[in-house]
């Protein structure tokens, strides 16, 4: 299933001791670190977020988010997207939501493919998937979403 990122920030809203910036290198340009794999990489702010960068009003109010982290109007976006760590490239919040057939939303699994659910039987049909597919299989993310419909939930 693809996955669609709503730049809502969330993610990155405690990154901040973790996307080191070690040293600029030229303006808009850092060596930076990703502290919790310790791999370095080179950011470059994008172009058509350079305006936004340079606006340090939002960044110096929340001192937990990532230093790229920036405000665009009804979003919260990386200011680095093109060059940013192989983690956050990757990072899949959520893979899908989960909802009952009357499309009231009872879960969501994330990209670690763990279910956040409420509803007990939503958990107890979840506890089924741990024996009934390998979770290495490659088509695992569908087969899950296969397996849930067949148990009467949406998947989407
Ligand atoms: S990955 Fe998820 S939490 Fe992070 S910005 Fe995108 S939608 Fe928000
Ligand atoms: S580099 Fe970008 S995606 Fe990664 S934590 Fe910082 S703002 Fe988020």
């Amino acid at each position: 299933m693809a996955f669609n990122c709503k730049q809502c920030g969330t993610c990155c809203m405690y990154m901040g001791d973790y996307i080191e910036i070690d040293r600029e290198v030229r303006p808009f340009e850092f060596e930076c670190s990703s502290v919790s794999t310790g791999t370095p990489f080179y950011a470059t702010v994008d172009e058509d977020k350079r305006e936004l960068f340079l606006d340090l009003t939002w960044i110096q109010e929340h001192p937990s988010a990532c230093r790229f982290l920036r405000p665009s109007r009804e979003k919260i976006v990386c200011t680095i997207h093109m060059t940013s760590a192989a983690q956050c490239k990757f990072y899949r919040c959520v893979v899908f939501r989960v909802y009952s057939k009357k499309r009231m939303l009872l879960g969501t699994v994330t990209g670690t493919l763990a279910l956040h659910t409420g509803d007990k039987e939503l958990q107890s049909a979840w506890e089924k998937v741990d024996r009934i597919i390998p979770w290495d299989t490659p088509d695992v993310e569908d087969r899950i979403a296969a397996y849930l419909v067949e148990q009467g939930y949406i998947p989407e």
